[in-house]
C-alpha cells in the first residue's frame, strides 16, 4: 500500500497540468519524496511543547488517525539556478513557483485526500482544514496550528537548518505537504542521527552561507528572525515585485539557493555517520 500512495503521488506530480509552467510547460516541481510517520508518533504531543498548545496532533484533526503521509516536492534545478543570480528580489520562477507551485500543492493535498476516501479510508489535508490557521504567538513567534516542516521531519524527510527550513536529501528548495489518514501504513524510519544534523552550521559549526544571503538581515548564528523574514517576504517583496510577476504571494527562497544545502545535504568536512542522507 506505501508503493501505491507513493504512485499516485508520483503520477500526480508527473502528468498533472498545474504543475507547469503557464509560459514553458517546464514543471514547479521534480519528482517528490515521500514519507509516512505513524499518528501516535510521540513526536506530534512534543510538539505541543516545542511549538505550542495551539499545534494539533493528528487525532485532534482527523478521529481515529493513523498515519500522516508527507511529501516534499523539490524545485527544478533551473528555477533554483535564476535564484542563484539574485541577490534582492526572488526571480520570476522562484515567485511564480512559491504561488502558483503551492497552488498546485494543494490540487494535491485535495487529490490524495480524494483518492483515499474512495479507497474507503478517512483522510484530511491538515492545511486545507477550516480550523488550520497562522498566530503570532508571544512565545513562539509566528506558527501555525499544523507544521508542514514538523510533519516531514516526523517522517523522516529531513532534518531542521539554521534558517528555520528543512534539508531533505533533494536539499531546502521545496515545498512540503501532508495528508492524515486512518489507513496504517509502515512509518518511515527517521535516520539522521539528530534532529539538525544535515545543516552544516548545526554538524559542525562550518558554512553559515544562508546568514550571507539573506537582504535584511534576518538570519545569524543565533538563527532566524522570523519577523523580520516575515516582513520582508509577505510585505516588501510582493509590494515590489508581485506585480511584475502577476502573483500574490513571491516567496523569496533567496537563504535557500546559492547555498550548500540548495539541493543535497551537504558532505561538510566530517564524516556524516551512519544517518547520512
Ligand atoms: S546554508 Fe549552511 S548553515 Fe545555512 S541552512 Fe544550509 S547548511 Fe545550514
Ligand atoms: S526567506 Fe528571505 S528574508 Fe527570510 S531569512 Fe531567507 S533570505 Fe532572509
Amino acid at each position: 500500500m506505501e508503493t501505491m500512495i507513493r504512485d499516485v503521488i508520483n503520477r500526480f506530480v508527473r502528468e498533472s497540468p498545474d504543475n507547469r509552467f503557464p509560459d514553458s510547460g517546464e514543471p514547479y516541481f521534480d519528482e517528490p519524496l515521500v514519507g509516512f510517520a505513524a499518528a501516535g508518533n510521540p513526536l506530534f504531543v512534543d510538539y505541543q511543547r516545542i511549538i505550542g498548545g495551539f499545534h494539533r496532533t493528528p487525532q485532534e484533526i482527523l478521529a481515529g488517525a493513523q498515519t500522516v503521509i508527507t511529501w516534499a516536492l523539490p524545485v527544478t534545478r533551473a528555477t533554483r539556478e535564476s535564484n542563484r543570480r539574485e541577490d534582492r528580489w526572488p526571480s520570476r520562477e522562484w515567485s511564480l513557483t512559491r504561488n502558483n507551485g503551492e497552488n498546485f500543492n494543494s490540487a494535491l493535498r485535495r487529490h490524495l485526500v480524494a483518492w483515499l476516501e474512495g479507497d474507503g479510508h478517512k483522510a484530511v489535508a491538515p492545511q486545507l482544514e477550516p480550523g488550520w490557521r497562522q498566530l503570532d504567538d508571544p512565545a513562539a513567534g509566528i506558527a501555525s496550528t499544523w507544521s508542514e516542516r514538523h510533519a516531514a521531519y516526523a517522517a523522516g524527510l529531513g532534518t531542521f537548518s539554521l534558517n528555520d527550513a528543512l534539508i531533505t536529501a533533494r536539499g531546502i528548495a521545496h515545498r512540503l505537504g501532508s495528508v492524515i489518514t486512518d489507513l496504517v501504513l509502515s512509518p518511515t524510519p527517521r535516520t539522521a542521527p539528530d534532529f539538525r544534523h544535515n545543516c552544516l552550521w548545526f554538524r559542525e559549526g562550518t558554512c553559515g552561507a544562508c546568514i550571507g544571503r539573506c537582504p535584511v538581515g534576518a538570519l545569524s548564528r543565533q538563527g532566524h528572525d522570523k519577523t523580520r523574514c516575515r516582513a520582508y517576504v509577505y510585505g516588501a517583496v510582493p509590494g515590489a515585485v508581485g506585480k511584475r510577476y502577476g502573483v500574490a504571494q513571491t516567496g523569496c527562497g533567496l537563504c535557500q539557493t546559492r547555498v550548500p544545502c540548495e539541493a543535497m545535504v551537504p558532505p561538510g568536512r566530517k564524516p556524516m555517520g551512519n544517518g547520512a542522507w
